[in-house]
């Protein structure tokens, strides 16, 4: 329904989503403030500054295999009987080789100074207290000091999100704590008169609330620090006191609904009045009225209402934005080619974002869309695995490769 007081034209030109993002991230003051974390509690979180090796990995040459070493000059081309003259388990120091002897060495074990081959067991035979080592061994079974990673090189970048293997890489460097960057703090609104809280009954002309969850649980894979301010009713008033109590507690805002022009809409009257507006009608489908300002300073991202256009509008121009303002080096998400099993005949003036699922079929990757894109079936997001893309004013014939998002 229009709303007779809303001075909007009638037509906005809706803006094109690949401007809106270079728009919104152009906006994003990245977070600074710093901490410094155990590595335990630093998954997820973003690392402040470049990080250098404090040391070689592995901080010395040892052993790939378990084995025998010597020093290749002791053996001539067909080989040699050599007596044994120390045992090097992993975790012990060795004693440099006594020249014309060969060491037991096992895997992971630190080389003896003097021996610059190992051969594996395999290919030796032991004759009591001597082994027989094997002609023209070829010895390249030692991994050699800071062969993984070397002293002042710079081995993960400044706004890297530390994942389990950057968390592993640390510590086999011997770092007990790294400094990232402070969480970003997120105020999360959903309005609307007919929501009501899962686990509360439910009565005539009401729903629940599906978009606080769905939001919190994407803000909580980004880890940002989610502030939830609950339901606010749909009044212009109380609109108002709950953007106010959000900006002063987060670093930014997202809500969802209230954001079209019917009369009960009072999200984008109340950026207007408390800040500023500064884009608003995207040409996406699902997700049109997305909009996006500042409250008293405080950005704000307002998603719509309905449940599958709250969710792309997120992936697509939330979780950049946010990426950005974690102080990620990321935002882009990643995405591949996939041959379209659908077909798209009328060019439309909007961006689709089709739920749909990356299936296998003869050799061929297939984005296959759900049988229903409207808006309000979140289900469509649990049935499907990606966003495959129908770019603006285009048309897909069955079979093309069109762009697919995993999420
Ligand atoms: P709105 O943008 O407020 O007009 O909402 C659009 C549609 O999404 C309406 O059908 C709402 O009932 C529905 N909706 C809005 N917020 C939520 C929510 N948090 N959870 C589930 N559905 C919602
Ligand atoms: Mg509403």
């Amino acid at each position: 329904m229009s709303n007779p007081q809303n001075s909007e034209p009638k037509k906005t030109a809706l803006v094109a989503v690949e401007l809106a993002l270079s728009q919104i991230l152009a906006d994003v003051r990245p977070i600074e403030e710093t901490e410094v974390l155990v590595l335990n509690d630093a998954l997820g979180r973003i690392l402040a500054a470049d990080f250098l090796a404090p040391l070689d990995v592995p901080p010395a040459d040892n052993s790939a295999m378990d084995g025998y070493c010597y020093c290749r000059e002791d053996v001539p081309d067909e080989g040699a009987r050599l007596p044994i003259s120390q045992r090097i388990p992993a975790g012990k120091a060795p004693q440099a080789l006594k020249r014309g002897t060969a060491a037991r060495i096992f895997t992971g074990a630190e080389m003896p100074a003097g021996a610059d081959v190992v051969v594996m067991q395999e290919v030796c035979t032991l004759h009591g207290d001597s082994v027989e080592v094997p002609a023209r061994a070829v010895g390249n079974d030692i991994r050699r000091r800071g062969q993984d990673v070397q002293a002042g090189q710079v081995v993960i970048a400044k706004g890297a999100r530390l994942a389990a293997q950057h968390i592993g890489l640390l510590a086999s460097m011997g770092v007990a704590r790294v400094a990232v960057l402070r969480r970003l703090k997120v105020a999360v609104l959903s309005t609307g008169d007919e929501l009501v809280e899962p686990g509360q009954p439910l009565h005539a002309g009401q729903i629940y609330n599906a978009n606080r969850y769905t939001l919190s649980a994407l803000l909580q894979q980004l880890n940002v620090d989610v502030i939830d301010l609950g339901i606010v009713p749909d009044r212009l008033d109380a609109t108002e006191i709950a953007l106010r109590e959000a900006a002063e507690k987060a670093d930014c805002i997202l809500s969802s609904g209230g954001v079209s022009v019917g009369e009960e809409d009072h999200v984008k009257t109340a950026i207007e009045r408390l800040g500023d507006l500064t884009l608003w009608k995207l040409a996406i489908k699902p997700g049109k009225p997305f909009a996006y300002g500042h409250v008293l300073n405080t950005p704000f991202l307002a998603l719509p209402g309905n449940p599958a256009a709250a969710f792309v509008t997120f992936l697509i121009l939330c979780r950049p934005w946010l990426q950005k303002a974690q102080g990620g080096l990321d935002h882009a998400p990643i995405e591949v080619r996939l041959a379209a099993d659908f077909s798209h005949e009328k060019a439309a003036p909007r961006q689709e974002y089709l739920r749909a699922r990356a299936e296998l079929r003869d050799g061929q990757w297939w984005a296959v869309p759900f049988h229903n894109q409207s808006s309000g079936i979140l289900f469509s997001a649990c049935w499907g695995n990606g966003l495959a893309v129908v770019p603006l004013n285009e048309t897909i014939a069955h079979g093309q490769l069109v762009r697919f998002i995993s999420y």
